[in-house]
């Protein structure tokens, strides 16, 4: 049973890391005049509400992007985060406050990358997200939507035509389990896709939960791979997800500095 939903995490501090890196790598596939597909394991829902319930509840997302989308207008020279804020802004016409109605998820930022002949993949596997985001991209014919296990489906669907792209995993960790199928996916992917760009998210936990050493240690065996951290606290075991990374193979060129250098401007208003 499947009991994480992102509508309450939508927009917190790891979606800040994962969203600004997803959309400078789209931006540099876009770079060639050549189609490419973008493919994303664990979808959600697509889109997110920063207002609703769900969303003030946990508060998260007021500690994580709507502290920046409240400095927009000191942050549009900032690159990658000037683009990421204009994506947001583009989808929130009628929202000129402190919050917002629309956030997109990893497929509406895919969505809002793709040109006329790029293609996007989108799988989600439980029973009523698939609903929304069938609902949120059906009038889209570049994006087909699985109701199905993205780590199978990834490993199943790739490589892809056109060989190009991206794959974005994004899985919630609710069991252990969920370390070793990344990796073991990741892995899998990579040899039947050598060239594509493969982006796993992981988070950084307190000393006694936390597993990122075991992805970059086995997923270091890679050449051509790297890793982007955000952390906004200290790490304890009290606090819970103080930070995340992205381990990315086949990252595309000066992928690294350009995050990093947003992150650093950014990363003094997510601390907590
Ligand atoms: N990538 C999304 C974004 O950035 O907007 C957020 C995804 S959320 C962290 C993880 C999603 O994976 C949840 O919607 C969950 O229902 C779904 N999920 C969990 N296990 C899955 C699996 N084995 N295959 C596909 N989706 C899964």
């Amino acid at each position: 049973m499947l009991s994480y939903r992102h509508a309450y995490h939508a927009g917190n501090h790891a979606d800040v890391l994962k969203h600004l890196t997803l959309l400078a790598v789209l931006q540099q596939l876009r770079n060639k005049d050549k189609p490419f597909v973008a493919i994303d394991s664990h979808s959600g829902n697509g889109f997110y509400n920063l207002s609703s319930e769900p969303a003030r509840k946990t508060g998260e997302a007021a500690q994580g992007f709507l502290r920046l989308w409240q400095q927009r207008d000191k942050l549009k020279n900032i690159d990658l985060v000037s683009d990421y804020l204009a994506l947001v802004a583009e989808i929130n016409p009628t929202d000129t406050g402190n919050s917002i109605g629309n956030y997109p998820g990893s497929p509406a930022i895919m969505q809002a990358q793709l040109r006329a002949d790029d293609l996007a993949i989108l799988m989600e596997l439980h029973s009523t997200e698939i609903d929304h985001v069938r609902d949120n991209f059906k009038r889209d014919s570049r994006i087909s939507v699985h109701h199905r296990d993205g780590f199978e489906g990834a490993v199943a669907l790739t490589p892809p035509t056109p060989r190009r792209g991206v794959l974005l995993m994004d899985p919630a960790y609710e069991i252990k389990a969920d370390y070793q199928q990344a990796i073991k996916t990741v892995l899998a992917v990579h040899r039947r896709w050598p060239t594509g760009i493969i982006a796993l998210w992981y988070p950084l936990l307190g000393q006694s939960r936390d597993l990122s050493g075991l992805i970059k240690q086995k997923l270091g065996v890679v050449a051509d791979s790297i890793n982007i951290e955000l952390s906004v606290a200290t790490q304890s075991d009290e606090f819970g997800m103080h930070g995340s990374g992205m381990y990315i193979i086949n990252p595309p060129w000066q992928l690294a500095e350009r995050v990093n250098a947003a992150l650093k401007k950014i990363q003094p208003l997510l601390q907590v």
